[in-house]
C-alpha cells in the first residue's frame, strides 16, 4: 500500500487523515500541536517527528495548514518536507493558500524532481469526516492520475482544473461565492424579520427556488440557533479574501463586492469574532438593524 505523508491535523486535516487510515494506506502523521497526532497513532498511524521526517517515509505528502507563510515554513524550511523529500515524491498542498506562493513552492521542489499539485477543498468539517469534500487540483496529469484514487477516499469528487496554482484559483473563485452568498442571505433574513416575518418559515419558502443554496442550507439552520460554533472561521475566510483580492489585482481584476464583504468579516473580528463560524457573519447585519435571526 502507498506510504502516505499527512502534516496539519487541525479541523479538517484530523479527519481527512483518518479517512486514509481507514481506507488502508500507511500513513505517517505530524502537527506542532501532540494532541491530534497522538489520536492518529492510536487510530494505527505511525508518528512523524518533523515534516522531514514524514517526507523520509513517505512516497506522497499531503498537507492540510491553514494559509501560505505555514506551507512556506513546512515544505521549504530547515526541517521542511523539501529536505526529507526523494525525487519523485508527490507533495499535495491541500490548504487554501495564495496561488502564486504554490507557484513558487512547486518551483523549488521541481528543482529536486519532486512534484507538487495544489488540491484546497471545499465542504468544511461534515465533509472532510464523511469523506465527501469537493477537491479541486492543479497541476500534471500523470502526478493527478497516480494521487486520484487517494484524494476521493477524502472527497466525492477530484476535478484537476488546470496547471500548479489553477486549484487555489478555483478555490479563491469559491470562497468568494461562498462569503457573498453568506453576507446575501443575512441582508435578507434580517431584513424579514425585522419587518415581523418568521426567518425560518422564509428560509422555507425560498429553498427550492432559485435563492434556493447549499450556503442556505447549511447556514440558516445554524443562525436559527444562534450557533456560531466553528466549522470554518471568519479568521480563515478573511484570509482567503485577503488571498482574493492580492491574486485578482495582481492579473487587473477588481473586486467590488468581494472588499465590501471583507470589511464586515474585519469589523466583525474588531468585535472580536474571528473565532466564529462564517455563519456569524449575520452578526453584523443584526447589529445595524437592531434584531436577531432566530428561531421562534
Ligand atoms: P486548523 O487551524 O484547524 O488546522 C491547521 C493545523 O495545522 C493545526 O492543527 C496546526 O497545529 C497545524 N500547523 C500549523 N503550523 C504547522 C507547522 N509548521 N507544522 C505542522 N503543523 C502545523 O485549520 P483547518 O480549519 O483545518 O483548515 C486548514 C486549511 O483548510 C485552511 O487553509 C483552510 O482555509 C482550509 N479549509 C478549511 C475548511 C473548514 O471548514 N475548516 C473548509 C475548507 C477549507
Amino acid at each position: 500500500m502507498t506510504k502516505i505523508g499527512f502534516i496539519g491535523l487541525g479541523i479538517m486535516g484530523k479527519p481527512m487523515a483518518k479517512r486514509l487510515l481507514q481506507a488502508g494506506y500507511d500513513l505517517t502523521c505530524y502537527d506542532i500541536n501532540p494532541e491530534p497526532v497522538r489520536e492518529l497513532v492510536t487510530a494505527g498511524a505511525r508518528q512523524g517527528r518533523s515534516s522531514k521526517d514524514v517526507a523520509e517515509q513517505s512516497e506522497i505528502v499531503i498537507t492540510m495548514l491553514p494559509n501560505s507563510p505555514h506551507v512556506e515554513q513546512v515544505v521549504l524550511g530547515a526541517d521542511g518536507v523539501l529536505a526529507g523529500a526523494r525525487p519523485g515524491t508527490i507533495v499535495v498542498d491541500m490548504s487554501s493558500i495564495d496561488p502564486t506562493v504554490t507557484r513558487d513552492v512547486s518551483a523549488k521542489l521541481q528543482k529536486k524532481g519532486i512534484v507538487m499539485l495544489d488540491a484546497p477543498v471545499s465542504g468544511g468539517e461534515p465533509k472532510a469526516i464523511d469523506g465527501t469534500l469537493s477537491i479541486m487540483v492543479g497541476g500534471p496529469q500523470d502526478a493527478f492520475d497516480r494521487v486520484r484514487d487517494i484524494l476521493l477516499k477524502m472527497g466525492a469528487s477530484a476535478v484537476l482544473v488546470g496547471e500548479i496554482g489553477s486549484g487555489n484559483v478555483t478555490k479563491l473563485a469559491n470562497q468568494i461565492m461562498v462569503g457573498l452568498n453568506i453576507a446575501a442571505m443575512s441582508e435578507a433574513m434580517v431584513l424579514a424579520v425585522k419587518s415581523g416575518v418568521d426567518p425560518e418559515r422564509v428560509y422555507q419558502a425560498v429553498r427550492g427556488g432559485l435563492a434556493g443554496s447549499a450556503v442556505l442550507d447549511a447556514k440558516v439552520p445554524l443562525i436559527l440557533q444562534g450557533n456560531f460554533k466553528p466549522g470554518f472561521r471568519i479568521e480563515l475566510h478573511i484570509k482567503d479574501l485577503a488571498n482574493a483580492l492580492a491574486a485578482a489585482h495582481e492579473v487587473g481584476v477588481p473586486l467590488p463586492l468581494t472588499s465590501q464583504v471583507m470589511e464586515v468579516m474585519q469589523a466583525l473580528k474588531v468585535q472580536g469574532k474571528a473565532e466564529d463560524d462564517h455563519g456569524g457573519v449575520v452578526q453584523f447585519f443584526e447589529g445595524l438593524a437592531g434584531v436577531k435571526v432566530r428561531k421562534s
